[in-house]
């Protein structure tokens, strides 16, 4: 038995199933012990070249020195009080203030899912209505506003699909879905339930099924009607966040929300969040004198996740993390795209900046339900097969891939010669 299933059987004795994220109890098992750079280290010392980068806060790399020795730096003099705010949280507070165009003021929370909440519960407040929008596949976190109708099975799409046992019936009800790219269905939906919309949240490309492109004009589209029907915009950039610009992917669309929910890529893999706004709305919260929408957690503005997030800005700021991580998720692609035709495979290359997915079908996808035609069991084959040969990727299917400043030409070059041999394997 591998030691990866030694640790995982010890696991399962403290923890239900071993792991401490749902989806974290995949096969093949792995525990890795040792990451650095671009490169991830199973508990058999086994190398891998990875592109999971923990679901995409590894901008940078594993274990970025720049990075560590700040924090290192930070939690030498400071770290928590429970009162006042501290040098850091204030320097931080500038930067993404800065940089996020919709970002008039910002609260540090510890995760995204904290950031959505927030952020969804004080649209309620400004509006005085109940209801949200959401996207079919599109996921914002854990709780209960937000849970449905995420990765739903394929005859689920359309239905009311709790994504937990457990849930307040309500928030199931209060949340409405609609599909990615359809502005049309996005109308209706606002129509039918005039003056009772909160907010409408979405991942500007939703990456949580891989990657999913808005169509031109699809983002302005529902800023014109968020605006319309008086419902709060709310961009949960917690995945597209600074991982394609510093100022968000509503920087490089040119689309302005309501609110910004950020996280992952903000900190390089430090845990740490952030919800932001505009004062108009901002100020509702009660960490101003008189504002009436609770804020707090105990953890919030930590000196490690602050001295991370800051230190991970400085390095965009000061050097080309986007222009290299845009240049190897190109040359991933189009190297991608060789193979496919060299050996014809029927496969898209879909992909943004530094992340990309390969769906097995013959048409690129723009909604959720598209995606019924990829062929799941090629995709999580090509993916265990990838990693047996050194290349981790989430082994599960429509799963996305990211490329960090650490990986070099050379990583790209490695990862197409063995995905060929890869799919010439699997497809013979
Ligand atoms: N929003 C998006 C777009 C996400 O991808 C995630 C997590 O994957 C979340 C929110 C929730 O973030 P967290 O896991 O930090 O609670």
């Amino acid at each position: 038995m591998s030691k990866s299933l030694q640790i995982h059987e010890e696991s399962k004795k403290y923890t239900p199933g071993g792991v401490h994220t749902s989806i974290r109890n995949v096969d093949p098992f792995l525990v890795f012990t040792k990451g650095e750079g671009a490169y991830v280290y199973d508990a058999d010392g086994k190398k891998y070249i990875d592109y999971q980068a923990a679901f995409g806060p590894f901008i940078l790399g594993h274990n970025y020195p720049y990075v560590n020795n700040k924090v290192i730096e930070a939690i030498g003099r400071t770290d928590l009080y429970g009162v006042g705010c501290t040098d850091l949280e204030v320097e931080l507070a500038r930067k993404i203030c800065t940089h996020v165009p919709s970002s008039e003021q910002v609260l540090f929370c510890n995760s995204g899912s904290e950031a959505t909440y927030h952020a969804i519960r004080l649209s309620r407040a400004v509006t005085g209505r109940n209801k949200l929008i959401k996207f079919q596949g599109c996921y914002h976190g854990w709780h209960d506003y937000v849970a449905r109708n995420m990765l739903s099975d394929w005859d689920m799409i359309g239905k009311r699909d709790p994504g937990s046992a457990g849930m307040m019936e309500e928030a199931i009800d209060n949340t409405l879905v609609c599909t990615f790219n359809d502005l049309e269905d996005v109308e209706r939906t606002l129509r039918e339930n005039k003056e009772q919309v909160a907010a409408l949240i979405v991942e500007p490309i939703p990456h949580n099924i891989g990657c999913i492109l808005p169509e031109p004009g699809f983002l302005q589209g529902l800023r014109d009607l968020c605006t319309q029907y008086g419902a709060l915009l709310i961009f949960d950039e917690v995945i597209t966040g600074f991982r394609h610009h510093i100022g968000g992917f509503q920087k490089v669309a040119g689309v302005t929300p309501d609110l910004t929910t950020m996280g992952k890529a903000m900190a390089n893999g430090f845990p740490i969040a952030a919800v932001a706004g505009k004062r108009e709305y901002m100020k509702r919260f009660n960490t101003e004198k008189g504002g009436d929408v609770w804020f707090a957690g105990t953890y919030n503005g930590h000196a490690v996740g602050t001295a991370a997030s800051i230190a991970t800005l400085e390095m965009m700021e000061n050097e080309p993390v986007h222009e290299h991580i845009f240049r190897l998720g190109e040359k991933m692609r189009s190297g991608l795209r060789d193979i496919h035709d060299r050996l014809g495979v029927e496969a898209v290359v879909a992909g943004f900046g530094s992340v990309w997915t390969t769906y097995f079908m013959n048409f690129m996808p723009k909604n959720y339900t598209d995606l019924k035609q990829n062929n799941a069991e090629l995709y999580v084959a090509y993916r265990r097969k990838l990693i047996e040969k050194g290349i981790f990727k989430m082994p599960m299917n429509i799963k996305r891939n990211h490329v960090s400043y650490s990986h070099t030409d050379e990583d790209i070059d490695t990862t197409l010669t063995i995905t060929e041999a890869v799919l010439k394997e699997l497809l013979q």
